[in-house]
């Protein structure tokens, strides 16, 4: 039997990148997931892969900063296969380069924060509620390593949002607990992704790469594998962490 036999693994912005990479491996491990993101043809693709390898996967669309998308999305899922007993709250992302904090928008800092922090909190309190009330449920946040220490390399505003993603992982970790459902974040550094392996230009690559103790850059399966220990319950004592899937490149 494989680890997510049974379960409904509803995985935010899985039409690329990290959140591909997690909807794969759930998928191969047995979950039924569900598939999430806003370009339907990206989204169709990732599908084809799950069930060309005999993995079930559902799709749907919506934009995650609003919280009427989110609840139709879970109307949906449970329509159509059950209640959400996994979730990864994945989609996010930075739209701005690096900047002196004077020069950051005030719409530029309300978008990352808006995208990141925000849309973990709407996800989190349209998913949340059923688990508590059904006594189980495991919650898998998106931070960076950016948030967990100040760089001049990493775009103020999209940090911040992601510290706050920490604590907030952790706080709503306390309060879930009790219910029976576990709430983790993870805290990936530099992730070769189909994007960035092509926009980070190969010598650049080599800097970052001697910045790790572990002498590589991460891949979506690095954080993959660590999503899915926090999934199951190989995991089951462990709630409200941040697990920096660096390379060595955090150490607190
Ligand atoms: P990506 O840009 O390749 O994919 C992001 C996904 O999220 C897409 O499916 C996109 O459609 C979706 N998405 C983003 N905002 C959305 C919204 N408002 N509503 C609906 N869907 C939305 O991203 P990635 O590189 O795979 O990163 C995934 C997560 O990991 C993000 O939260 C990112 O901040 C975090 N992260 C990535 C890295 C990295 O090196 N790739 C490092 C640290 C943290």
């Amino acid at each position: 039997m494989t680890s997510l036999e049974g379960t409904v693994a509803l995985v935010t912005g899985s039409s690329r990148g990290i959140g591909a990479e997690i909807a794969r491996l759930f998928a191969a491990e047995g979950a039924h997931v569900v598939l999430h993101g806003r370009d339907r043809d990206a989204l169709d693709r990732v599908h084809a892969s799950i069930t060309a390898a005999n993995g079930q996967a559902l799709v749907v669309t919506g934009d995650v900063t609003r919280y009427d998308d989110l609840e139709a999305m879970r109307t949906t899922v449970e329509d159509e296969v059950g209640p959400v007993t996994i979730l990864v709250a994945n989609a996010g992302g930075s739209t701005t380069p690096p900047a002196p904090l004077e020069d950051i928008s005030p719409a530029d800092w309300r978008a990352a924060v808006d995208g990141n922090l925000t849309a973990t909190f709407l996800t989190i309190k349209c998913f949340l509620p059923g688990m508590k009330a059904r006594g189980a449920g495991a919650i898998i946040t998106m931070s960076s390593a950016a948030a967990r220490r100040p760089s001049p390399f990493s775009p103020l505003a999209y940090a911040t949002a992601k510290a706050g993603v920490g604590l907030l992982t952790q706080d709503a970790a306390a309060q879930a607990g009790p219910h029976g459902v576990r709430i983790n974040c993870i805290a990936p550094e530099a992730i070769l992704t189909e994007r960035n392996s092509t926009e980070i230009p190969p010598a650049v690559q080599a800097h970052l790469r001697d910045q790790h103790p572990i002498r590589r850059l991460g891949t979506p399966n690095d954080v993959a594998r660590a999503a899915l220990f926090l999934a199951t319950d190989n995991s089951a004592w462990i709630t409200g962490i941040i697990l920096d899937v660096a390379g060595g490149s955090v150490l607190t």
